[in-house]
């Protein structure tokens, strides 16, 4: 009993010491959500949105639904009060050229904070980097460690982080508080409580098998006769630290198995 204990003890300290580093020496390209070989992928539908800059640019656009989403975004900071410059759009969609430019800009030793061109969840047209506050003197996307603790303590920021983004299964990259990203699970639960379509229509349209002219949903459905179901947007699965736990109990529990066995051999 003490041996599987201990074991189990061994495993999770291994476990926590090697989150700690990952959080703390793996780039935004590696820790992103949108998996690496999703990135490459060019949306097939990209539209200007309402911006922080107020200014037409490649770089402020998001490709179709998360450009949806975003207005949302906006409407609920607005039911609360909150107005521009909060949530702006300050970087979405990037090509190629453009990641190639900003990694260009970016000295050799600063290169942890921005990925290699080909590699950057901005790609897919479903990452936002969002006004969350800027210290005097700052850069509303600096990760000098003084204007991200900055952002941290605004309420705005807060309310974002606690209330909105959960609603739509937003995930923040945890070094960049601006930086958010509307992974396919995140487009999927938004299609099918927006529009009431079924479940395999909206896997098959983020998954890129379906196309939306567009991002005309309702046409799509109207010219496929596509019957709506009552979808329920509030099937929710495990929290953050529910899913740690259960990682956790199965890294302990496989670890104590191979253990034995290996002890055994
Ligand atoms: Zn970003």
């Amino acid at each position: 009993m003490f041996d599987l204990l201990g074991s189990m003890w061994l495993q999770f300290s291994i476990y926590i010491v090697q989150s700690i580093f990952g959080w703390l020496f793996i780039g935004d390209f590696d820790m992103a959500q949108i998996p690496i070989e999703q990135r490459a992928i060019v949306p097939q539908t990209i539209f200007d949105v309402e911006n922080y800059y107020k200014s037409p640019s490649p770089t402020r656009r998001l490709a179709w639904p998360t450009n949806e989403i975003y207005l949302k975004i906006l409407e609920d900071a607005k039911a609360r009060g909150i107005g521009y410059p909060w949530f702006r759009l300050i970087s979405g969609y990037r090509d190629l050229a453009t990641q190639q430019r900003l990694w260009d800009r970016h000295p050799t030793k600063d290169r942890s904070v921005i990925a290699p061109p080909g590699r950057s969840s901005h790609h897919t047209g479903h990452t936002m980097d969002l006004f969350v506050g800027a210290k005097g003197g700052y850069s509303p996307t600096s990760s000098a460690s003084e204007n991200v603790s900055h952002m941290r303590s605004q309420r705005e920021y807060q309310i974002f982080k606690n209330e909105i983004a959960p609603k739509y299964g937003l995930w923040e990259l945890s070094s960049e508080p601006w930086h958010w990203e509307c992974d396919r699970e995140c487009r999927k639960t938004y299609l099918m409580s927006e529009y009431q379509i079924p479940e395999s229509l909206a896997q098959s349209i983020v998954t890129e098998q379906v196309h939306i002219p567009n991002g005309d949903l309702v046409a799509f459905i109207e010219e496929h006769g596509v019957t709506r179901v009552a979808n329920d947007p509030q099937k929710e699965g495990l929290g953050g630290f529910g899913k740690v736990l259960v990682g956790t109990a199965i890294v302990s529990v496989v670890s104590y198995l191979l253990y034995t066995v290996l002890e055994e051999a």
